[in-house]
């Protein structure tokens, strides 16, 4: 059995005077692995500890560490998880070894029933975790996306996703984004709560595709 457990709801607010006050979401996955996806500021180190402990987990138990890019609201406990290997975007170690890993092609499984895939858009070097597990008898597809989407609002306001990332990559965010609501029934933004994926959602982001 496989079990998806949003730690923190990620957010993000424009203050009047134009500062950002955001956070990461952050993601226990406890599959055949123990799996945390992107580990907040550095500021929430005591936050996640005890999140962990409410779901009988120790930061040693956790097996892979997956930051969606690497931002500083995405990696900042990192080295809370010293038995992990650590994946950041594309990079893959563990202390000071780097390995060259399945990623490099687009695809990192980490157990049978999650995988790392390369979605660059946000930045250049955007991972989303895919996890598969059985809702109420049925096959589900969780899609935790990191900032690909930002919230669910940004599907009908794409300005939301368009003004946070990187003007260049666009197009490619516009098409990585049709292509990962195609395949999820549930996407975990990166600053937002999880929300149910529509076929309206789907067509909807489809239609925004940059040519
Ligand atoms: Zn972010």
């Amino acid at each position: 059995m496989c079990e998806v457990i949003v730690l923190f709801d990620g957010y993000s607010t424009k203050l009047p005077d134009g500062t950002m006050k955001a956070n990461c979401s952050c993601t226990l996955i406890k599959a055949s692995k123990n799996i945390i996806v992107d580990t907040m500021t550095a500021w929430d180190r005591e936050k996640i500890i005890q999140a962990l402990i409410q779901h009988n987990i120790t930061p040693e138990e956790i097996d892979y560490v997956v930051c969606s890019h690497s931002h500083p609201d995405h990696i900042g406990n990192n080295n809370l998880f010293m038995n992990a290997e650590h994946i950041i975007g594309i990079c893959v170690n563990r202390g000071d070894m780097f390995f060259t890993t399945d990623l490099a092609c687009g695809e990192y499984k980490l157990c049978p029933e999650v995988k790392v895939v390369t979605t660059p858009g946000h930045t250049s070097d955007d991972v989303t975790v895919w996890v598969e597990s059985i809702v109420s008898g049925k096959s589900t597809h969780f899609a935790i996306t990191g900032d690909l989407f930002e919230k669910e609002e940004d599907i009908l306001d794409p300005s939301i996703w368009k003004d946070l990332g990187t003007e260049e990559l666009q197009k490619t965010q516009s098409n990585m984004r049709a292509s990962v609501i195609n395949l999820a029934d549930f996407i975990i933004p990166g600053h937002g709560p999880m929300f149910r994926v529509t076929d309206s959602m789907r067509k909807i982001v489809k239609d925004q595709i940059i040519e």
